[in-house]
């Protein structure tokens, strides 16, 4: 059977992984700035990971939600403490997308409308009501929309606001800094004001977390830059460290109910093994201080480069904007200088997202990469 070919792939096959390095099958080490659409949160193969997951699997690695289950326990007590968000409510799932699917969901069903505003650019996901939420449309047509979605501009509050007053919007669901989309983010002012407005109208306030969240924009949640407090937060990429694992984090005023929401894999034994190890290395290592710490040191760094025209981002969840599509730049980086990166929607934006462990060293790697190839590509 072939494998049906969906999106193109670079001719690297790497076998083994450690820290920020990635090894292909013919022995070549690559500096791995992209982390597999940012999964990588504590660095490949970590070895307190490793152990924590290997001994939940000689144990017991699953069995179904019908039973007590003390890991997600364990998972509720540690994110909530390390998040701040104590008083939420933790259901599990497997991936982001079906993290936001769960999130919209709920939040019709606890305010009995449908409608949901996203902004443009969005990206929440690959699931149907996910996709409805992602302006994406081409590559994302949505095959069963049951929730109509309006896209707006970021930032325009007005606009916002006229949308809920027609009445039947559930939630506003939003990035706190736009991944796939290109890195733009909304204003405190913004943020605050949608909040205030979900309050007036009755609508449930989504945070999509899945790219931003866990440390990676240097403080736990990215929205936490601005001093708001949402509904719903989405999480999943960084939390299990490359094990597929999602979740919703919901505010103490939206109550369960059995049968609200289900699922078969979410939130089994050994992804809460894997998203436990995660946190503790997070905590142990201090590595969201590390994401603030070496985020500024790039943006210094960065501001070096020639024929820049924005640096974009927060933490380790960075980018370059060029006046030139990047496509053959990456092509040039990942053959040529043996570095991983990322693009996004606006193809002239070069991503990066590092395992939170990077250091100043992997950041001047990859500047000097960077200049090597833009100068020669003058010359
Ligand atoms: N939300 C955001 C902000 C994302 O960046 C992504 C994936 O890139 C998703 C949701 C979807 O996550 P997944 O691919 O795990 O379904």
């Amino acid at each position: 059977m072939k494998l049906f070919d969906v999106y193109p792939l670079y001719d690297v096959e790497p076998v083994n992984a450690y820290g920020c390095i990635v090894e292909d099958k013919d022995g070549i080490e690559y500096l791995d700035l992209y982390g597999g659409h940012g999964v990588i949160s504590i660095g490949h193969s970590h070895p307190y990971y490793i152990k924590k997951v290997k001994e939940q699997l000689e144990k017991i690695s699953f069995y179904s939600n019908a039973v007590q289950n003390n890991m997600q326990l364990q998972l509720a007590e540690k994110l909530g403490r390390l998040s701040g968000y104590e008083d939420y409510q933790l259901f599990l799932c497997n991936s982001g997308a079906e993290a936001n699917e769960n999130a919209l969901k709920l939040a019709s069903f606890y305010t009995d409308k449908s409608r949901v505003i996203a902004f443009d650019n969005a990206f929440h996901g690959r699931t149907s009501a996910a996709v409805a939420a992602t302006d994406n449309k081409k590559i994302n047509a949505p095959l069963n929309q049951q929730q109509q979605v309006t896209f707006l501009p970021l930032n325009d509050i007005n606009s916002v606001k006229s949308e809920l007053q027609k009445g039947d919007v559930c939630a506003i669901i939003i990035e706190p800094i736009q991944g796939v989309g290109g890195l733009d983010q909304g204003t405190s002012s913004f943020f605050k004001e949608l909040e205030v407005l979900c309050h007036e109208f009755g609508a449930v306030l989504i945070l999509d977390e899945v790219q931003s969240g866990y440390g990676r924009s240097g403080k736990f949640f990215a929205h936490q830059y601005h001093g708001i407090t949402p509904d719903i937060i989405s999480i999943a990429k960084g939390m299990g460290n490359g094990f597929p694992i999602g979740g919703i984090m919901i505010a103490p005023h939206i109550k369960p109910s059995y049968g609200l929401l289900g699922t078969t894999f979410g939130g089994n034994h050994l992804a809460c093994a894997a998203a436990l190890g995660v946190l503790d290395v997070i905590e142990k290592e201090d590595l969201i201080n590390n994401a603030e710490k070496i985020g500024t040191y790039f943006f210094s760094k960065a501001s070096e480069l020639p024929g820049i025209k924005k640096i974009k981002g927060k933490g380790l969840m960075l980018g370059v904007e060029f006046d030139f599509e990047v496509s053959d730049l990456r092509k040039k980086l990942i053959y040529e200088q043996h570095i991983f990166t990322g693009g996004a929607m606006n193809k002239k934006l070069l991503r990066i997202l590092p395992p939170l462990t990077a250091g100043t060293k992997e950041i001047d790697q990859f500047i000097k990469a960077l200049q090597n190839v833009l100068v020669l590509e003058k010359a």
